[in-house]
């Protein structure tokens, strides 16, 4: 006896689910990423959210900061050693990016996601 016609489609039903769930959280995740800020010498230029996916312009175009899928991630700068852009994408309560010849500090906050983001992790 092989699987029934009704138990492939329950089967089929519980992976559209888990699939759908694990979705879903992903989309929450993101929303309830919070939000990087961005300083220049110690200035606040910005604060934007992670759950918007755009491409922020920094210091009249001395960096560009790229937000996708809850992640924030230095793509272009015009800085000599570019050890921003090599960094990774940043999307957890206090991780930066920072680029010290541009004096460009970018930092994730999430707020008080942050205590639900570390246990979900
Ligand atoms: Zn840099």
């Amino acid at each position: 006896m092989g699987l029934k016609k009704k138990d492939i489609l329950l089967v089929f039903v519980i992976l559209a689910i888990a699939f759908l769930a694990y979705y879903l959280h992903d989309l929450l995740g993101a929303a309830a990423a919070g939000t990087v800020t961005v300083k220049v010498d110690g200035v606040i230029e910005g604060v934007y959210s992670l759950g918007e996916d755009q491409e922020i312009i920094i210091n009249k175009g001395s960096n560009c900061l790229v937000i996708k899928n809850g992640k924030a991630d230095m793509t272009a700068a015009d800085c000599p050693d570019k050890l921003c852009v090599n960094q990774k994408a940043i999307s957890k309560n206090h991780e930066s990016i920072i680029c010290l010849p541009n004096k460009v500090v970018v930092e994730v906050d999430s707020g008080e996601n942050g205590k639900l983001d570390a246990v979900a992790n």
